[in-house]
């Protein structure tokens, strides 16, 4: 018998809000009809928002241009600009405990991962951020061409003007902070489109920014479906650059239609990542931790180790243990404290989970823990589930499953470890787990990935630049690398 559900006041009341979205500081209604949101621990609707439709981007873009053009923002001293990313970080944190209860209300993850982790990681984006504001800066150049003549020359970061940033479902309101900070901070104007599945902290978010200051039309947020207010931000003549995360599927298909007026790109996609663990590593330090760098958010993570490579005299003992902890996960609702893994994000990705784990079965793999669906009398749940006997051909080794699954491997020969770890079309995340240093480094700059981790897995932090090889993406996300990804550069040369 799982807890009980309890919403609190406050949560109550903003579930009941219009279904409005935000448009150059106002909170208006959609032009489309209403979509429904519903909690994945228990497949109800909690809330409705608005179905923006190519009305409403239009209308957030030109409020987006209009607040650009006006230097409303942009033309804030840096240090200004720094102080109200910096209010939007304590505000954030002001309301950790309802943005939360949000999360998990939208997502099914629990109270705890939000309170403990994403919520205070969101604060912490707009707080590094901040620190940008004032350190946004080019560079002089001495320059050859014209000898004997004096020339002053430089650079400069421009903003790069309306931004539209398009994030999915499995971390809505981190996923939304990787986007509009470093946008901010570079001095563009935003139009954010939340997943149509988990839009509510990002309304919430709307909310805490115009709180913090951030002037009106700078960020504007239209919730919506990908094919209606997705697609008409894509291709919204007045937006300069497109921030994507979400599938490799739909970061195709958004390039293909951003090369008609050549906006810039940024795209953070899918992921398969491999986790190798060599022989001499320390097993009581990799069970635990390949066990967490799978199953936390039921497997939704981008960067999760779906993929486990183990060198044979040390395979059968891993196993073991990551498939002991796996059966001992407790499955339940997000508003359950005793959870620990919560629903998938709804009833198509339950089944999808499934089929992918029924074709890895049906092409020879063998289930060492879960499996199965996990019938809680409503909500999407999955068993964390350990499949065994996986070859490289196996979908379940190729395909993202974006679940609680784990496809393991042994490993006969070493010298085979990057071609099978690099055997993938993606290239987003790996790590290798060895008390080798020599090893570790020989390796690491080996893997096709853009993140490495050494003894650890799906570690994220602000100044760390994050982003894909191959088709996990274009681009990164955080550091000073992320954040000029907002940015043109121009270069100046006056003849003194
Ligand atoms: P998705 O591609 O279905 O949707 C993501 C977003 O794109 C949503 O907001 C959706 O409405 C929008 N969208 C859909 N079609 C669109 C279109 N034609 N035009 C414009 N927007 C459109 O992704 P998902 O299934 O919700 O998310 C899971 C995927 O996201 C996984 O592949 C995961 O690996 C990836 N992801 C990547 C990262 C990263 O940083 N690399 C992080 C998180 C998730």
């Amino acid at each position: 018998m799982s807890a009980q559900l309890e919403i609190s006041a406050k949560v109550a009341q903003f579930l009941q809000r219009p279904a409005q979205i935000l448009v150059g500081g106002e909170w208006v209604t959609a032009a489309g009809d209403t979509l429904q949101i519903d909690n994945p621990s228990t497949g109800e609707v909690i809330a409705e928002v608005g179905a923006g439709s190519s009305d409403d981007v239009d209308r957030a873009a030109r409020a987006a241009q209009q607040a650009f053009d006006s230097k409303a923002w942009r033309g804030l001293t840096p240090a200004a600009r720094a102080a109200i990313l910096w209010r939007v970080g304590d505000l954030i944190e002001a309301n950790a405990d309802e943005l939360a209860e949000l999360e998990m209300l939208d997502t099914g993850k629990t109270f705890a991962a939000g309170r403990q982790g994403e919520v205070p990681f969101a604060a912490e984006c707009f707080r590094y951020h901040a620190g940008w504001c004032t350190k946004l800066e080019g560079h002089t150049k001495d320059i050859s061409t014209v000898p004997g003549a004096d020339f002053h020359v430089y650079t400069r970061h421009e903003p790069i003007g309306v931004v539209a940033l398009i994030v999915p479902s499995n971390g809505p309101l981190v996923q939304a902070c990787w986007k509009l900070a470093p946008a901010l901070a570079a001095g563009c104007s935003a139009i954010l489109k939340p997943d149509e599945k988990t839009p509510l902290t990002s309304l919430r978010l709307g909310e805490l920014m115009l709180e913090a200051g951030v002037p009106p039309g700078v960020v504007n947020i239209v919730t919506g479906t990908g094919e209606a207010a997705g697609a008409a931000l894509v291709s919204h003549p007045l937006v300069a650059k497109i921030s994507f995360t979400g599938s490799t599927a739909t970061g195709k298909a958004i390039a293909r239609i951003a090369t008609e007026d050549l906006k810039k790109v940024t795209l953070e996609l899918g992921g398969k990542s491999p986790m190798v663990v060599l022989a001499d590593a320390d097993l009581d330090q990799v069970i635990p931790g390949v066990a967490a760098g799978i199953f936390p958010n039921a497997g939704q993570i981008c960067v999760a180790g779906s993929r486990l490579y183990v060198e044979a005299p040390v395979y059968d003992d891993v196993i073991a243990g990551v498939a002991r902890i796996a059966e001992n996960l407790k499955v339940g609702p997000g508003h359950d404290p005793a959870t620990e893994i919560g629903p998938v994000i709804s009833a198509p990705h339950l089944d999808y989970v499934c089929s992918m784990v029924e074709s890895g079965v049906d092409q020879g793999a063998q289930v060492a823990a879960g499996g199965e669906r996990v019938d809680l009398g409503g909500g999407y749940f999955m068993q964390p589930t350990v499949l065994t006997n996986t070859t490289q051909q196996m979908k379940v080794v190729q395909e993202e499953i974006f679940g609680p699954v784990l496809a393991a491997m042994r490993i006969e020969d070493n010298e085979q470890i990057p071609a099978l770890a690099n055997e993938s079309r993606y290239g987003l995340a790996a790590s290798i787990w060895t008390r080798d240093v020599g090893k570790a480094h020989r390796l690491a700059a080996e893997m096709q990935a853009g993140l490495v981790w050494i003894n650890c897995h799906a570690i994220p932090d602000m100044a760390v630049p994050f982003g894909g090889y191959k088709q996990s993406g274009w681009g990164r996300e955080n550091g000073l690398e992320g954040l000029l990804e907002y940015t043109e550069l121009k270069s100046v040369m006056a003849r003194l």
